[in-house]
């Protein structure tokens, strides 16, 4: 493949794979999941599984012959639900009981093999992928212990649902005060000349990196609970929630969803 080629998965009409960079591959569930794949020289990272309706394995060894290394950036089912197709997966530690506390029946077929185990990974650790090292930043924010990955020499930032230019789901049985997630953006633009484009839990293309600038204004405009144009309510599933909109650089329009009582 080449960079920007998109392939349709052979063996799934619902997946497709679209090379982004060098060194990175974007697999699109159609049913509303993305997961990537990075390549080294010796080792491949699988960073989130989607939902498990395919064999994720298989898809990964579609796309490189090398050696996967899973991680989950947080612990929903739509980014671990295929981890089972492998041995063992790596997850941040506040991320561990919502991933034990998984119940088989919410994974998607009779065939989807229960999660495999996993081990912790922390801010700071480094996953060698052979010619270079993919580091682990800790993000509190949709979940708390949500992990986002760093790939300097491609230049990407990999965030899972913790930053994207769609939908926020900040109002999650586990999701953090919004002051809490606003800490976690001032600590990723730490690091923001490391990277210029991010690679989100779900979209069909890699997201500008202005959206962390948007974000964190939308964390201050909370925060403030001004001005009143910002804000709106969205409808989750009978659940009538207060939000507040963001736009990024590619002008695209995206809404923070949080819960009241995390609105400080
Ligand atoms: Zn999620």
């Amino acid at each position: 493949m080449n960079v920007n080629e998109k392939v349709r998965y052979p063996k799934d009409e619902h997946l497709t794979i679209l090379r982004v960079s060098e060194h990175a591959y974007l697999i699109e569930d159609d049913r509303n999941a993305t997961a990537y794949v990075v390549t080294g020289s010796k080792q491949a990272l699988v960073i989130d599984t989607c939902f498990g309706y395919e064999n994720y394995k298989e898809v990964v060894s579609f796309i490189t012959d090398l050696p996967p290394i899973v991680v989950n950036t947080h612990a929903h089912r739509d980014h671990c639900g295929g981890n089972g197709y492998f041995e063992k997966a790596f997850i941040g530690e506040a991320e561990l009981p919502q991933y034990q506390a998984m119940p088989q029946h919410l994974l998607c077929t009779s065939d989807t093999p229960p999660l495999c185990p996993v081990e912790i990974l922390r801010e700071g650790d480094e996953i060698d992928l052979g010619d270079r090292k993919i580091e682990v930043l800790a993000f509190a924010g949709h979940t708390p212990g949500a992990l986002c990955f760093l790939d300097r020499t491609e230049r990407i930032l990999y965030t899972g649902d913790s930053v994207l230019g769609r939908t926020i789901y900040l109002f999650m049985a586990n999701s953090v005060p919004v002051s809490q997630m606003k800490n976690s953006l001032l600590h990723l633009k730490e690091y923001g000349n490391a990277f210029d484009r991010l690679a989100t839990g779900h979209g069909h293309t890699l997201d500008p990196v202005s959206y962390l600038d948007a974000l964190l204004d939308a964390c201050d405009t909370i925060l403030a609970g001004s001005p009143a144009a910002r804000f709106g309510t969205v409808n989750v599933q009978g659940r009538i929630l207060p939000c507040c909109y963001y736009t990024g650089e590619n002008g695209m329009k995206a809404t923070l969803i949080y819960r009241e009582d995390l609105a400080k």
